[in-house]
This record gives C-alpha cells, sequence and structure tokens, in this order.
C-alpha cells in the first residue's frame, strides 16, 4: 500500500518537474498597459483618443521595478510567459508538498 502511493507520488512528482521543461517563455513580472499623449499639442491625442495601449512588463532587477517595454509583435507571448510563471509557482507548491509526503514516510531521495 505504501509502495503504490509512494509510486504515484514519484510519477506525479517526474510529471511536474517535465513540465518545467515547457516554460520557455518564462517572465516573472506584471503586466502595465499604457496610453500616452506625445510632444504634437495639435494632434488629437490631447483631446480625444491617446496613442496607445503600449505595453510594459513590471520586473524587479536588483530590488528595484522597473518597466520594459514589450514591442507589438512580442505582447502575446511575454503575455504567454506571465502565464507561465503562475503555473511555475503552481508546480513548486505542489512538488514541495509532494517532497513533505514524501518526507513523513522517510522516501525523500533522489529519483532518476
Ligand atoms: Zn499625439
Amino acid at each position: 500500500m505504501q509502495d503504490k502511493k509512494r509510486k504515484k507520488l514519484l510519477e506525479e512528482r517526474s510529471a511536474l518537474l517535465s513540465e518545467l521543461s515547457g516554460l520557455q517563455n518564462l517572465l516573472h513580472g506584471s503586466w502595465v498597459k499604457r496610453y500616452t499623449t506625445c510632444a504634437r499639442s495639435d494632434c488629437h491625442c490631447h483631446t480625444g483618443e491617446r496613442h496607445g495601449p503600449r505595453y510594459y512588463v513590471v520586473v524587479n532587477e536588483g530590488g528595484r521595478q522597473k518597466q520594459k517595454y514589450v514591442p507589438k509583435s512580442q505582447v502575446e507571448a511575454a503575455f504567454r510567459g506571465i502565464e507561465q510563471h503562475k503555473w511555475l509557482l503552481e508546480i513548486v507548491e505542489r512538488i514541495t508538498h509532494i517532497n513533505l509526503i514524501l518526507m513523513r514516510m522517510e522516501a525523500l531521495e533522489e529519483h532518476q
């Protein structure tokens, strides 16, 4: 019984670990959409619709928040990357949970 449960947990952990290799777009950041006005005083952006949206990811660089411009062609990939980070955290939580169970079963060790 214990062996069967252990085997199932190890399989689950392997599956989660292999999910990691699919996170190539990974971006740890949050999304900012900005609308701007330009320098031309006669431009419609001053009275009506502002320019944009322009997309930025807010990332942490050495303890500081930085906004990085995302070119239009990269917006979709960057969005996926931010989603992948959420999935990464979820994977970390799940593996932690599995490893804690394995630890209690005294079966936490290196496999493959
Ligand atoms: Zn303008």
